[in-house]
């Protein structure tokens, strides 16, 4: 999944994100931490009042690994025969189904900083796995968290999980299991889906002939991430609307369990659409031509954002982070695409066409051919 997307708070952020907790737990433990505990010790040392800082050492001094695992994650669980607590968890597998597994990985530093509010975090980290199941029409069934992170914050472990249930609870999926250590921040979860026998949406399946879709809007998260870097500047109003689309993906699984037996391949955005799409291009043996002006079309804070058309194409062509997806489908499929679209609540953007000829081309709103060169992020090509 990308890297150059990072999920974070702005200076200024509510009193829930990580540097804060950490800061408090420092406070409260004694001990001296990093950078991320100075600053905002004001706030600290209100919040900490000594019954609140009593009730934190004493937990804090007593949560151990199991604790914290029976706190926040173990539930019981709705699909799963054995979820978490014993060596291994049970899941029974239903005939004619085929179990679709995909795992996910987001660094502190790399995926995020350290100043993002948990809660989101919690959402995020399950979304983008939600999302690889989403890409091949599979229905969540499980999930496993192997997560690490340098102390017990109880504050923090309680908002993360909270995002994390939130997404779960939507989308009846079960924690099964997982493994916690202690280490830098790193968030790596497995989740387990069910797709019938051979149904399953793949990147290899794209035709010559077949319309392009791409779901939802593209480019917030890009956006966001070049107003932070200092690259580009668009209104208040229009970053923080962007910014929930970046901190809170959503996975669109309803729409991909909607295409199953329509789309012929479909992907999940996370590197930049053309990127992605590449995916499909090189699986399927196929090419493609790209309507800009419909890819423009998705950016949902495009009109009122005051950006020039330029970077707006950039953004949406090759940003990143967006977790919508790009299927294909024959021609004769539109109302039944249309029918998908509106079953899963979902829109639905057709943007070009794929083609015999193994290229991959950009058209503008008359038809001619664009000149392009757009990267789509690579762990580890791009810095
Ligand atoms: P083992 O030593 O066999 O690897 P652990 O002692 O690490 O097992 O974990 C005990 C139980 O808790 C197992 O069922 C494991 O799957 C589960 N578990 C560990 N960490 C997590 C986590 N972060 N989220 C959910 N379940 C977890
Ligand atoms: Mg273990």
């Amino acid at each position: 999944m990308v890297v150059h997307h990072v999920v974070v708070n702005p200076v200024g952020a509510g009193g829930n994100d990580v540097a804060h907790f950490f800061a408090q737990a420092g406070k409260v433990g004694g001990q001296q931490r990093g950078s991320n505990a100075v600053g905002g010790h004001d706030r600290i040392v209100a919040f900490c009042a000594p019954v609140v800082e009593a009730l934190l050492e004493v937990m804090l001094e007593f949560m151990g690994e199991f604790d914290l695992i029976e706190t926040y994650f173990k539930r019981p669980p709705r699909h799963a025969v054995l979820g978490v607590g014993d060596d291994c968890a049970l899941l029974a597998v239903k005939s004619g189904q085929q179990l679709a597994i995909s795992s996910d990985m987001l660094v502190e530093g790399r995926h995020f900083l350290s100043t993002v509010n948990p809660e989101y975090l919690g959402h995020k980290a399950l979304a983008v796995n939600l999302s690889d199941l989403a890409a091949c029409g599979a229905q969540p069934k499980a999930f496993l968290l192997s997560l690490a992170f340098p102390e017990v914050v109880p504050q923090w472990l309680s908002a993360f999980s909270k995002g994390m249930w939130a997404l779960a609870d939507a989308h009846h999926c079960d924690l099964i299991g997982g493994d916690t250590t202690r280490g830098p921040l790193n968030i790596c979860i497995t989740v387990l889906g069910e797709v019938p026998q051979a149904m399953a949406l793949l990147r290899s399946g794209a035709k010559a002939g077949d319309d392009i879709y791409v779901s939802g809007h593209l480019g917030d998260a890009r956006l966001v991430l070049e107003v932070f870097r200092g690259a580009l500047s668009v209104p208040k109003a229009v970053f923080e609307a962007a910014r929930m689309r970046m901190d809170k993906p959503t996975p669109r699984v309803e729409l991909g369990l909607a295409l199953r037996g329509l789309a012929h391949s479909a992907i999940d955005v996370s590197d930049g659409l053309l990127g992605d799409l590449q995916h499909i291009l090189k699986a399927s043996g196929v090419g493609a031509e790209i309507d800009t002006q419909q890819v423009l079309s998705t950016m949902a804070c495009g009109q009122s954002s005051g950006l020039k058309p330029d970077d707006l194409l950039r953004l949406t062509l090759a940003g990143g982070d967006d977790y919508e997806l790009v299927f294909t489908a024959p021609e004769n499929q539109r109302q039944a695409i249309a029918s998908a679209s509106a079953s899963s609540a979902t829109q639905v953007t057709r943007i070009g066409k794929i083609t015999a000829h193994p290229h991959l081309s950009l058209l503008d709103n008359n038809g001619r051919s664009l000149p392009h060169s757009f990267e789509s992020f690579d762990h580890f090509k791009t810095p």
